[in-house]
């Protein structure tokens, strides 16, 4: 299962996310990958589709070939990558000794490598991921079309500052805009920064309405919008609020699909709702249709905001670019970060004008959103996504797992419910056994999230197959 390498040839593979393409890590010429060889290295296959060894460039990678193309490149290069990868145990060392311990004990796993839906650990071990590093690589991993663009990228101009023109900025602004209900569009790095500046933008509307004293937000109950002062104060969990009370925002939190406990919780110090209409990080839980309605309506009434926390279900995760287009519902303000970026951190909010025109110039910056790095990975994502069928992939597999899933809760009587849409699903056993689930599939070398101790949270890269699909089911059957 090698490739053959020459010299001067066209791959017939970009942008190579094909099935040929993610079934081994190694099926690529290194140095054309790294951006090493100035593009004088291509890959072929051999006519018959079958694959030669090669004679001509490198040694077959079954006896060595890549690390030798590698080291020769590294020397090149004057760095050894290769052969510095550190073990997983001597990074778990390092990690106790240096890092603050914010996260525990990890999965013990180190990535140095990955390709497709397939990461390769320190140790050569190679795991099919379902969870693309919580819903973040939509392009699964080393995708050639975003490797090449980011390469070429990092070689022309990584930063300047949104005190000149960007280029990359405002290209994906208008890339977001025309594919969406917003009007404007604002670049940050994360996810909460973006909820931030969305917080703040419907508090401005209000202070620019003269109504200054609108500052409270409803949000709700198990819900996760992030880690910044004000955005754990959003955050509908008492866990991740208690050691920093008091907290500085007026947060209220009612229960998801309670519209009643919606409605009384609006009054005249509201400044918005805000919400994810699948919560992720509490378990993959779905907001009904109605509730959804009641909330715009109620914000429609009380001119207030009705902001949609996308982070995690934009950017094409439910089988849509947005999940409110699911829903039918617009947003006022919505938010991303996670498949935006493919891997590169970029955030974004984005409103339509009556919101939008709220900021005045020195409302709101950043030093590093929007530079010309982390646009250009979103416009390689979202011109994937809309142009070149990744979003129709994620819809179409999305929608496969969620029937073998349900198929899956049919045949065994361990699964209480199965949630979500499109890649974002939520498993719920009965008893709490997920964690033990979710250790043997390590074990088989498969990669989900675990929530709690009942819920398997599966968000693969948008690239994911049926085939990937059947591999996972197959592989939660054989350890229930
Ligand atoms: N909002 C939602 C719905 C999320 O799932 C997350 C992260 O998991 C965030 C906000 C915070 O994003 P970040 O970790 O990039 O700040």
């Amino acid at each position: 299962m090698s490739f053959r390498f020459f010299e001067n040839r066209d791959c017939e593979y970009y942008p190579c996310h094909k099935a040929e393409r993610i079934n081994c890590l190694f099926c690529f010429c290194p140095l054309y990958d790294r951006g090493g060889c100035g593009g004088n290295y291509r890959m072929i296959k051999t006519e018959s589709g079958a694959v030669k060894d090669c004679s001509d460039c490198i040694l077959p990678h079954s006896e060595g070939g890549y690390e030798y193309i590698m080291k020769k490149l590294n020397k090149q290069k004057g760095v050894s990558r290769m052969s510095e990868h550190l073990s997983t145990e001597q990074v778990k060392a390092l990690d106790k000794q240096y890092y603050m311990n914010t996260f525990g004990d990890r999965i013990p796993v180190s990535f140095i490598e990955g390709n497709g839906i397939e990461l390769r650990s320190a140790e050569g071990d190679v795991y099919k991921d379902f969870f693309a590093g919580i819903a973040v690589s939509a392009l699964g991993h080393n995708y050639q079309r975003l490797t090449r663009e980011l390469q070429d990228q990092v070689g022309r101009l990584l930063h300047t500052s949104s005190v000149y023109y960007v280029e990359n900025q405002a290209k994906l602004a208008q890339m977001l805009v025309e594919n969406s209900c917003a009007d404007r569009a604002f670049f940050c790095s994360t996810g909460a920064e973006a909820n931030e500046g969305a917080v703040k933008l419907a508090k401005k509307y209000q202070v620019e309405k003269g109504r200054p004293e609108k500052i409270e937000f409803i949000t709700l109950n198990k819900s996760f919008h992030g880690r910044t002062l004000a955005t754990v104060a959003a955050t509908g969990q008492p866990k991740y609020q208690a050691p920093y009370a008091p907290l500085i925002e007026k947060f209220i939190h009612v229960d998801i699909n309670d519209i009643d406990g919606l409605r009384a919780a609006v009054g005249d110090r509201t400044a918005g709702i805000m919400i994810e209409l699948i919560q992720g990080e509490s378990g993959v839980h779905p907001v009904t249709q109605e509730f959804a309605e009641e909330a715009r309506r109620l914000c429609d009434e009380y001119d207030i905001a009705f902001i949609v926390d996308e982070v995690q279900t934009g950017i094409g995760r439910c089988g849509k670019l947005f999940a409110h287009e699911l829903y039918g519902v617009k947003p006022d303000i919505f938010t991303m970060a996670k498949g935006l970026g493919g891997g590169v951190p970029i955030g974004a909010f984005c409103a339509n004008d009556k919101f939008a025109s709220a900021f005045k110039p020195g409302d709101h910056g950043t030093t590093f959103g929007g530079n010309p790095l982390s646009t250009r990975a979103g416009l390689v994502v979202l011109d994937e996504l809309l142009n070149h069928g990744v979003l129709e992939n994620a819809a179409k597999v999305g929608e496969y797992m969620g029937k073998e899933l349900n198929k899956l809760k049919e045949d065994c009587g361990e699964i209480a419910e199965v949630r979500g849409a499109g890649l974002m699903r939520g498993v719920e056993f009965k008893c709490t056994i997920a964690k033990d689930i979710g250790n043997k599939l390590l074990k088989k070398k498969i990669l989900v999230g675990v929530v709690g101790d009942s819920v398997l949270r599966i968000v693969p890269p948008l690239i994911v197959t049926e085939q990937d699909v059947d591999i996972l089911i197959n592989a939660i059957k054989e350890v229930l």
